[in-house]
């Protein structure tokens, strides 16, 4: 099937990006966002504004499109299985319910002996009480976080009673590891045994916010196989269709973790766009859309630093750039504290 028309769920940066990504194939993209200013419209060549439960919208949505991706992982999973009676939705509405929480994620992940942080489910306060050796810790909801929201750090458990912790929501508990650097390996998979592998990114977050990215990450082989090994055989496992990212931790002692599965397009993976001959995006789109894969060269290493909030205002000042630097602007309409406004990647 030539696909002429890819349907995108979400209209965030990485929606702006895969449409960019599409437009070079010849694809048209409609992209379905419940944020009325989602950035995404002005990349795309439809946009369809509505709830993801909004029935009419999806029929309207799925009418226009061939083919349903998403550029984030918290779509109602009835919302995502209704379109795939109609027109598939790749990668798997079912590889998305179990990604989308944290402890089937986890569980799944430990399944495959692949290690992940300790971690422990949380359904009352009380639970906590017990609990000393998973601390210090980070609890977070089982569902909808994303950048550090819906986390927090617990060193004792004394803190709690003068946090602010939501208790009707379902949390997990994860034993704090002592990081000495996080890293991410962002695979797209066409079909059986069939995909490309990006090396390893090395990752720094500030407030639980990527701030930067960098290849080649600086980690011994060990490290660079078993990552690679670990993301293809999740990749695998899944039967997954189109690009994945499988964020790690290494510790002070090198070992690895994972931490967790993004089923989608990931923020550390924004340098392929100028390090490699395709990138992260335009490979979602190839595999999604049932298109050629073109063997993955990497051309140049480079380091990507996310703007954040007002740190973008100097670039849309015309900042002069140098020759080997790259901005993006995802034109948000507003600028906000601890949202990502843009990004610049430098080949080095
Ligand atoms: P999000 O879905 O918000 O990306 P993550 O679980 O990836 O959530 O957490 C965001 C960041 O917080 C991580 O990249 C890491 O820097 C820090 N972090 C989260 N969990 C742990 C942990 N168990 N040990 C050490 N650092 C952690
Ligand atoms: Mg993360």
């Amino acid at each position: 099937m030539t696909v002429k028309n890819l349907g995108i769920i979400g209209g965030g940066q990485l929606g702006s990006l895969l449409a960019t990504a599409a437009k070079k194939l010849n694809i048209n993209t409609t992209v379905f966002c419940d944020d009325i200013d989602a950035p995404a419209q002005n990349f795309c060549d439809y946009f369809i504004h509505g709830k993801y439960d909004d029935k009419q919208k999806i029929q309207e949505f799925i009418q226009k499109v061939d083919v349903i991706t998403f550029e984030f992982e918290n779509i109602p999973f009835e919302t995502l299985n209704e379109m795939n009676k109609f027109k598939p939705v790749l990668p798997k509405p079912s590889i998305n319910r179990l990604i989308q929480h944290r402890l089937a994620e986890k569980d799944f992940v430990n399944k495959l002996n692949i290690r992940t942080t300790r971690y422990v489910s949380i359904e009352k306060k009380d639970d906590l009480e017990t609990l000393g050796d998973f601390l210090p810790g980070i609890l977070k909801t089982t569902t909808m976080g994303y950048d550090g929201k819906g986390q927090y750090p617990i060193k004792d458990i004394k803190d709690v009673n003068s946090m602010n912790i939501d208790f009707s929501k379902e949390y997990i508990l994860e034993k704090l590891v002592k990081l000495k650097k996080e890293i991410s390996v962002i695979v797209t998979r066409f079909g059986i045994n069939n995909f490309e592998v990006y090396e390893p990114i090395e990752n720094t977050h500030q407030d639980q916010i990527l701030k930067n990215s960098l290849i080649p990450a600086e980690i011994n082989k060990k490290i660079l196989d078993q990552s690679t090994e670990w993301a293809t055989r999740i990749a695998e496992e899944l039967k997954y269709v189109g690009t994945l990212c499988v964020e790690f931790f290494i510790d002070r002692n090198e070992n690895l973790y994972v931490n967790e599965i993004a089923p989608r397009v990931h923020n550390s993976g924004h340098l392929t766009i100028n390090a490699y001959n395709i990138s992260q995006f335009e490979n979602h789109v190839r595999a999604v859309c049932s298109m050629e894969k073109i063997p993955l060269k990497k051309l140049h290493n480079a380091k990507m630093e996310n703007l954040i909030g007002n740190q973008i205002t100097p670039y849309r000042q015309n900042i002069k750039l140098n020759e080997n630097q790259f901005f993006f602007d995802y034109l948000k309409k507003e600028i906000k504290d601890k949202r990502k406004m843009g990004h610049i990647t430098t080949i080095i």
